[in-house]
């Protein structure tokens, strides 16, 4: 079962939060229908979001994560709630790559290299808060460890995997964010460090059966290891149809009134589920006469 688990480590230099999101991922790739390259690249974005998303404080918080390098996915979008939950789209689903020199998937390749990550805060301020950094390599797990470093000055590590089995299926996704705390003792960083550059693949471990409790307790088990909270990382669209419509009033009057000149039923698709909405002539007549009030 899909589990996100927060935790401090060397008497709370080091904050660790890690999760397992193979049901999560599989969820979200099945609705997309993406290619294996594409459920690489936007399993990884959607592990990231489900962790940086559970550092949220109140519930209506929002997060999210947009990386676009130019690559033939053509963008990635994320958001991301204090409870872990998630929804994102890709723009091009299909979007495959043939596997590197390292006989993985391409997903530098797939996201391309020019462009940048944004992370658009929204605590229900007037304005959002925007960071931005540019790609560094574009395999995403990097990009948000450079993001978190550099950006917002705490230095950060962040590892994503997801593997796909023969049938296309997830058999395996999850990550872990570490980062150091402003007053952390130097060494911890560089202990921190080569553990990490020791450990397995964080999926390698996972299809051994592993939870990910286990692998965080294998990883930081001699490092004064605290487990503060875990919680339930989810793939759930809140849309309803008073949302889509509030989306279809801002394309202005004058296109909704063409709209319902042409008399046609509209169909409208939910980006991050796939949910359709219709909208009848009847329908438009409504909006028309609501938005004159
Ligand atoms: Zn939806």
């Amino acid at each position: 079962m899909d589990k996100l688990i927060k935790a401090t480590a060397m008497n709370g230099d080091v904050r660790i939060i890690a999760a397992q999101t193979t049901e999560l991922v599989n969820k979200a790739v099945k609705i997309h229908g993406c290619a294996a390259g594409a459920a690489v690249a936007f399993g990884r974005m959607l592990t990231a979001g489900s962790i940086v998303g559970s550092m949220l404080k109140a519930e209506q918080d929002k997060l999210t994560l947009q990386i676009d390098g130019g690559g033939p996915i053509k963008g990635i979008s994320v958001t991301s709630y204090a409870d872990a939950h998630v929804k994102g789209y890709v723009g091009n689903p299909a979007a495959d790559l043939p596997l590197n020199d390292k006989g993985k998937v391409d997903v530098g390749g797939l996201v391309g290299r020019e462009g940048s990550l944004m992370v658009i805060r929204d605590m229900g301020m007037r304005e959002p808060y925007v960071g931005q950094s540019p790609i560094v390599t574009g395999e995403i797990g990097d990009d948000i460890a450079y993001y978190y470093t550099v950006s917002e000055q705490t230095p950060s590590a962040v590892g994503l995997g997801v593997l796909i089995d023969t049938d296309y299926s997830i058999k395996a996704a999850g990550g872990f964010l570490i980062q150091m705390m402003p007053d952390a003792n130097e060494m911890a960083a560089d202990i921190v460090t080569y553990r990490l550059e020791e450990l397995n693949s964080i999926t390698d471990m996972m299809s051994k059966g592993m939870s990910i409790e286990e692998i965080i307790r294998h990883i930081f088990e001699d490092m004064q290891l605290n487990i503060l909270e875990s919680m339930t990382p989810e793939y759930r669209c809140d849309c309803s149809r008073e949302v889509v419509e509030q989306a279809l009033i801002s394309i202005g009057e004058q296109e909704l009134r063409k709209l319902y000149e042409e008399g046609k039923t509209e169909e409208l698709k939910c980006h991050y589920c796939n949910e359709k909405y219709l909208f009848a002539k009847e329908d438009f007549e409504r909006i028309l006469e609501e938005i004159k009030k």
